[in-house]
Parts: structure tokens; sequence; C-alpha cells
């Protein structure tokens, strides 16, 4: 398959990426090896000056990953792509590689608690301050929060868990007014039902961990860079970018690499100090995973939305989230930005305290309690006890956690068995 753009996203899940020439495997060969041999030291020499392409040593680039980050890249529409060995590590190399001590970021207070921990505690460490905002805000309040020193805004598409759908619009235009990227992680929706760099959103981070390995077999997380940013408006704000770099000889990133400048600075030089690479093995399970994204992800957006109907119509269910449902917040947002579907998560609440939540999850069948979510197989979490668990009824109600919220990832399994066991632990109550 020749790069081509006119290829359907199946097409692209199924067959971008590796590319094998004429008696080279057909599948994607695992490049299990720390390091590349060559015959010159000169040539070492020029990979290691970035003046040649190619591959020395695994922590800084490994084939086998760089063409599962390429299929990843082209099912996003964009520049440039990277693995890394989890979405922590995604979201933490995508703002960090373009902030420092002393910056500022603003993030929607909806997103991931590992990336609101990463970013208003870890990186507060590091000198990195951050402004939270309420996806929801006007216009005026969101642009209020800029500072001089701002340098990225960052957003999830859905929120996980809140199920919060942003509109990308208006963060994009708060941003780009203030000449800062926009970054979304877009783990829920998937490029197979959202494409960020449609609506203005100018990086994509993924943890791949969820839909896109889809099996619950490897943690891993990925960049996109739309590549069209122009740091070199704002030479000053990203001298990281735009000024050379002494720890490569001097490299001045925006001007030998363009559209992949972001990209090859997050490589050359995050991966080379901190290391957070996925290994080879753990790279070819989520191209596996890939291969059947544009399937897997309709059903598990068709059986959440027969799911979802299904807990609103009981009268034992006390609320329903789900972006899909019309009488959602989000759903004219979800219509305008993801009309094909948004995801297979759903949160409600039973009708009862948290003792009877316990009893009603424990009497599921086919639905397990893991820590996890956006896998095949169907799973529930109960936050009171699981990730809210040190809190009491009346801290919770203050975190805005209901005792009774329960989290199901709805799996890809015939929807009829996902209501029935549902329908019986509801009966229960
Ligand atoms: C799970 C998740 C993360 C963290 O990813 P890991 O792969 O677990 O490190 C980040 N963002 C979102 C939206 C997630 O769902």
């Amino acid at each position: 398959m020749e790069n081509n753009k006119d290829y359907g996203k199946g097409t692209v899940c199924v067959q971008a990426g590796w590319q094998p020439k004429n008696g080279e495997p057909r599948i994607l060969p695992i490049y299990q090896s720390t390091t590349f041999k060559y015959e010159s030291t000169e040539q070492m020499g020029r990979l290691f000056d970035l003046e040649e392409d190619g591959y020395f040593y695994t922590r800084l680039q490994n084939p086998t990953n760089d063409y599962v980050a390429q299929k990843i890249c082209e099912l996003e529409g964009g520049a440039a792509a990277m693995l890394t060995s989890s979405g922590q590590a995604a979201n933490y190399y995508a703002v960090f590689n373009i902030c420092g001590a002393g910056d500022h970021v603003i993030m929607s207070s909806s997103v991931y608690g590992g990336t609101f921990n990463l970013l208003t505690v870890t990186m507060q460490r590091m000198g990195i301050t951050c402004t939270v905002i309420d996806p929801d805000c006007s216009e005026e309040e969101l642009n209020a929060v800029f500072q001089e020193n701002t340098k990225c805004v960052l957003a999830e598409s859905i929120a996980n868990p809140a199920l919060v759908v942003l509109d990308f619009e208006k963060f994009a235009k708060a941003a780009h007014a203030h000449g800062v990227p926009l970054i979304v992680d877009n783990t829920f929706p998937t490029p197979i039902n959202c494409k960020p760099f449609q609506f203005g959103v100018d990086i994509v981070t993924h943890s791949t961990t969820k839909y896109m390995d889809g099996h619950a077999m490897t943690v891993g997380g990925a960049i996109v860079d739309s590549g069209n940013f122009d740091w070199t408006k704002y030479p000053d704000k990203f001298p990281g970018l735009c000024y050379p770099d002494e720890s490569y000889h001097g490299v001045n990133y925006t001007e030998r690499f363009g559209k992949k400048a972001y990209i090859t600075k997050a490589t050359a030089q995050l991966m080379r100090d901190l290391g957070s690479i996925p290994s080879p093995m753990n790279a070819f399970l989520l191209n596996i995973g890939l291969e059947t994204l544009h399937l897997r992800v309709p059903r598990h957006c068709e059986n959440a939305q027969k799911v979802a109907e299904f807990l609103e119509a009981h009268d034992k269910v006390k609320w329903v989230n789900y972006p899909g449902l019309k009488s959602n917040k989000y759903y004219d947002l979800a219509q305008k930005y993801m009309p094909n579907g948004t995801c297979g998560v759903i949160s409600f609440a039973v009708d009862g305290t948290k003792e009877d939540t316990v009893r009603f999850m424990d009497a599921l069948k086919l639905a397990a309690i893991v820590t996890h979510v956006a896998d095949a197989r169907t799973c529930v979490l109960h936050p009171a006890s699981h990730t809210h668990r040190q809190m009491n009824e009346q801290q919770l109600k203050e975190a805005g956690v209901d005792p009774g919220m329960i989290r199901l990832s709805v799996g890809i399994e015939d929807v009829t068995d996902i209501i029935a066991d549902l329908e019986q632990a509801l009966k229960t109550l």
C-alpha cells in the first residue's frame, strides 16, 4: 500500500505503517534489538548529530515502534508521530516538550485523574504552573486565564470518566488568539470517531492502552503533531524549537525539520533523557489492535447506545450519563464533532445507597470489576469503592462523585447478553 491520502480509515487501520518490499515479511517484524550495527564510525557520528536518518539505540527510536506510530499518524491525519510507553508519558512529553520552569499551562478541569495530578502536582514541582478551567466556560472566561508565560492548552476530546465533550473550536480559537497550541487527548473517541485536527487542534495525544490496543494487553501512548502550528511566529515563546539546541550540537529543530520539528525534538531530547520508550513487542501487539480499530469502535458505540437507553428507561436507575443520549448535556456537541458515535463508556447510578451499589456490582456476571476501560470485554468500576475509596459520603459529595456512580465500559459482546446481565443484577436492588 502506498501512502495515499484517499484511503479510508479501515484501509489505513489494516495496511498503513509497515510496507514490505519484495521478499520481506508480510507481517510487521518485531525489531527486538537494543542496538543497530554500522560499518563506519563516521556514519554513526552523523546519526548522533541528526544529520542522517537511521537507528542507533532503541531508547531513542526503534523501527517496529516507528511503523506503528506512522499508522496512528495517518489515522489522525498528522505530519509526524511517536509512541511512548504509556498515555501518562504521552501527555507529559507533549507538554514538557514546549514548557519549562517558569512556564504556565491551561487545562480543562474534567481531564483524566492521572493527567490532572501530572499537571497540578508533579509538573508543579518542576516549576510549571497550571490553571484549571471548566471546559464549559464562556469564551471570556477562557481568554481571561491566559498569561504572558502560557505555553499551551490541554484538554480531552471526551473526558474520562466525566464524558464531557470538548468544544474544540472554542478552545482552538482562544489558544491561537494567544499564540499557543491546543493539545487534545483523543483517547476515548479515537480517530475513528473524531479527528481533532479538523477542528483546529494542533497536537493529539493518546493512551493507546484503551481502544487502540483494545484487548487490555499493553500499556502505551502516542503523540501526533498536525504540523499546523507555526512555532517560528513566536521564537521567544518556543526557544527550544526555534533556537539552536546545544545538547544536540546546535541543531535548530524548526529550521532543519519543518513540520516534524516538534516530534523530532521530543524524540531526540525527551526520549534520550527520560526514556519512556515502549518495547517493540508491545508496539507489535498494539499494531494488531489497530488492525481492527475501525470494526471495534462502531460496535462499542452501538452497544453502549443500547445499554444507555436500557438504563435510562429502568426505574432502579437514578441517572445515566452518555453523550449519545438525546437527554445528555453534550448531545449537540457530540453530534457536531463526532456524529458517527462517541465512545463505549457510560456512567450511571443506581437508586440506593453505596451498599446497594456494591451489591449490584457484585451480582454482575459478564461485566468484570477491573481498573480499566475501553476493552473488548465489558467492565465496571465503582469510584466510591475504588479510585475515591478514602472519602466518606460527605467528601464524595463535595468532590462531585455520587456514591452510587458506576463507570461502565461496554464491550463488543452481544448486547442482549450485556443488557440481560445488568437486568439480573438490578433485580437484587
Ligand atoms: C488512561 C488514560 C490516560 C493514561 O494512560 P495510561 O496508558 O494508563 O498511562 C490518559 N488519558 C486518558 C484520557 C486516559 O483514559
